[in-house]
């Protein structure tokens, strides 16, 4: 379970102050497919990068699974990060000198787990995304989705709660993106939170809730439908 309140976050560009979360309050039970959607700037990046402990709030609370997120040391950080958290980029962020199974293993390596062991499993999540004909593939030799869906098999390799999509499908073609949209659907089927930043209707609305951002505040959270949720 996420709990935000009244989160409020700025950056400092010299002397000013740009106010980019001013006032988040927000519940993701586990189990929601949720996606973020609003204009360019309004801050669904900051949010996500919060959520992600990829990026410290100024004001409010976070709590994640029961834990307080506020004033970690990096290593705690690191320890829910890895735990709890999975992430997925526009930009997919593989490691492009190495082969798509070493980035798939890549999170478990920081667990200490076994060479043998992260290979093993690695191998399996390359299966489960459809690419285990794909494992030695250095990322410039996938094409986007196949990319991005190593990326989602690194993503569950450490079998977390929460799974992060930051416009997932946003440099992929329209295909593409539906069959990278199916594969997270799975992944929420299966049991896993996950909450999507996306520009895409399409994709929005293959999830239970959209939450719409405005200049840093939430301006609505509903079905897809139009039918606003107690
Ligand atoms: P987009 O849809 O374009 O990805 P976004 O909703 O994800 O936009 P954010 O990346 O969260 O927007 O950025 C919100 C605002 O904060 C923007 O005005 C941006 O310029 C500013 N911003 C983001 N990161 C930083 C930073 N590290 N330092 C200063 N300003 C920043
Ligand atoms: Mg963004």
């Amino acid at each position: 379970m996420i709990r935000l309140s009244n989160i409020q976050k700025s950056y400092w560009v010299g002397h000013q102050e740009l106010k980019v979360l001013k006032g988040i309050n927000l519940e993701v039970s586990n189990g929601e497919l949720v996606s973020i959607m609003g204009p360019s700037g309004s801050g669904k990046s900051t949010l996500l990068n919060i959520l992600g402990i990829l990026d410290v709030y100024d004001r409010g609370s976070y709590t994640l699974d029961g834990n307080l997120i506020q004033n970690l040391k990096e290593k705690q950080a690191a320890y829910y990060r890895n735990r709890l958290l999975g992430f997925v980029f526009q930009s997919f962020n593989l490691l492009s000198f190495k082969n798509a199974l070493e980035n798939v293993a890549m999170p478990l390596y920081y667990q200490k787990v076994s060479r043998k062991k992260r290979n093993e499993l690695a191998f399996e999540y390359l299966k489960r995304v459809g690419l285990e004909d794909r494992a030695l593939h250095m990322p410039s030799e996938l094409s986007g989705g196949q990319k991005q869906r190593v990326a989602i098999a690194r993503a569950l390799i450490t079998d977390p709660k929460v799974i992060l999509a930051d416009e997932p499908t946003g440099a992929l073609d329209s295909q593409t993106s539906v069959n990278v949209m199916n594969l997270l659907k799975q992944v929420n089927n299966e049991g896993k939170t996950v909450i999507i930043v996306t520009h895409e209707n399409e994709i929005a609305n293959e999830t239970q809730r959209v939450i719409r951002l405005k200049d840093g505040l939430i301006t609505s959270d509903e079905v897809p439908n139009g039918k606003v949720l107690g």
